[in-house]
């Protein structure tokens, strides 16, 4: 978020700093992600029928589903706003808002290719959902009956259509529904590539370095205090990810927010490489071919922001994957590195784009979930219209970080 608002910001001719409290954000989230591009996931993760499936998820040490104990209050009243919100009205309510931000972000990346060059690769091959059981695979036939309702091309493989599509793996699954306008990329080179082009464009990068408090003139906030010294602003956009919520709490804002801790793997030279980046539906393991090899990502599980990782859960990615691609035995998984993510996770599963009221000129730039990597371009583009003070491409009001002040 942060490197996407500072490029359309530039674009849009403001002067950027970008400061961060790791060398080059590589603690960041959006290094180590799935790398998909996802319109399709236009359901909320507040969703009817989720606290049941955590609940039961919660008595199986691997699986994809953990809740940090013991709960803080605030951890507590998440909770209690994310049951308050998994509901099918509020999946009515914002389908068009999250496929109007996905498809809008989808075009963008065709435009930020084209505009930095070179240096990061965009896979349109789309997404596949892959199902093992034939109940999983009617529930999401009919999810993709819905996403072409609503303008999400997705269509329904029987096992002899997906092989035709996925060739670069043999699968072992009963069907798929492939998204047609998912796409998928390399997150760690689209970072690179932005960081470049933000630096060969006058952009001032401050690393290793966190606020250690804000600065006023005349009652407006005006610079950010850090160790190196106070970097000046007009304006701020706070896009710290699952660090957000305590970052705007300092400015006077109650913005909840909790990590979904994640954890991804890389493995350089698979047995084969699928062709397709693909959803494990009853894993729920996302598995993404990429420039450097191939990424196997899952697991959420929510709390504080951290950096350990549960051994069990890291099994339970690595079980399910020669269930799905019988070529892969689990001994290809094993060793390799793992990488741990925090997901910025608001209770309704909608991301917090927009204006505080406590400092109108800090807007925030977070939230976005499992959708990060997607909503990357439509967010950077959002922040710049703000900035400029030009309506903004989509309306904002079911955004706005705010709401539960
Ligand atoms: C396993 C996994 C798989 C995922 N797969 C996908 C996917 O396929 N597609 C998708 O769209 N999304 C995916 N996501 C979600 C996506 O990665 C996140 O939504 C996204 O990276 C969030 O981006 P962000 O910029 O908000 O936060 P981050 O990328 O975490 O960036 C926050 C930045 O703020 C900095 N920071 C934090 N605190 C401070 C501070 N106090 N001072 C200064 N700097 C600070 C951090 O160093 C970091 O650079 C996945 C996430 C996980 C964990």
């Amino acid at each position: 978020m942060g490197l996407c608002s500072a490029y359309y910001a530039q674009q849009d001719g403001h002067d950027v700093t970008v400061i961060d409290n790791q060398y080059e954000g590589a603690g960041s989230t959006s290094t180590g992600n799935a790398g998909m591009i996802v319109p399709s996931h236009f359901v909320p993760l507040a969703a009817p029928g989720m606290i049941q499936m955590g609940l039961k998820m919660l008595l199986n040490p691997k699986s994809p589903f953990g809740f940090h104990f013991p709960p803080s209050v605030d951890q507590l009243l998440w909770t209690w706003n994310f049951y308050k919100a998994a509901n099918s009205t509020h999946v009515e309510k914002t389908e068009t808002i999250l496929r109007d931000l996905n498809l809008f972000s989808r075009r963008e990346y065709e435009a930020l290719t084209e505009a930095i060059g070179v240096g990061f690769e965009l896979r349109k091959d789309g997404l596949l959902m892959l199902c093992k059981k034939q109940s999983t695979l009617d529930h999401e036939a009919k999810l993709a009956q819905r996403a072409n309702q609503i303008g999400v091309r997705a269509k329904v493989l029987s096992l002899p259509e997906l092989r035709e599509v996925e060739t670069g793996a043999q699968v072992d699954v009963c069907g798929a529904v492939r998204f047609l306008d998912d796409a998928s990329l390399t997150p760690q080179n689209l970072l690179s590539a932005l960081r470049d082009h933000l630096t060969r464009h006058g952009a001032t990068f401050v690393n290793l370095q966190s606020p250690t408090g804000f600065g006023k003139t005349k009652g407006k906030l005006d610079r950010v205090h850090t160790q190196v010294g106070d970097h000046p602003f007009d304006e701020l956009v706070v896009a710290t990810g699952a660090w957000s919520g305590g970052m705007v709490r300092s400015l006077g804002l109650k913005m909840p927010m909790l990590a979904g801790r994640g954890y991804s793997m890389t493995v350089e030279k698979p047995p084969v490489m699928p062709k397709v980046c693909a959803l494990l539906a009853e894993a729920r393991v996302a598995i993404t071919p990429m420039e450097n090899g191939l990424r196997i990502a899952g697991t959420m599980e929510l709390g504080p922001p951290s950096d350990y990782v549960n051994e069990n859960r890291v099994h339970g990615i690595i079980e399910s994957v020669p269930q799905f691609y019988p070529e892969f035995s689990e001994a290809d998984m094993h060793g390799e590195p793992i990488w741990v993510g925090n997901r910025p996770c608001p209770p309704d599963g909608l991301p917090y784009i927009g204006r505080i009221k406590t400092n109108p000129n800090v807007i925030v730039a977070s939230g976005h979930g499992m959708m990060g990597l997607s909503l990357g371009p439509i967010t950077g583009k959002l922040v710049s219209e703000l900035l400029s003070g030009r309506e903004t491409s989509l309306p904002l009001n079911q955004l706005d970080p705010n709401r539960y002040a």
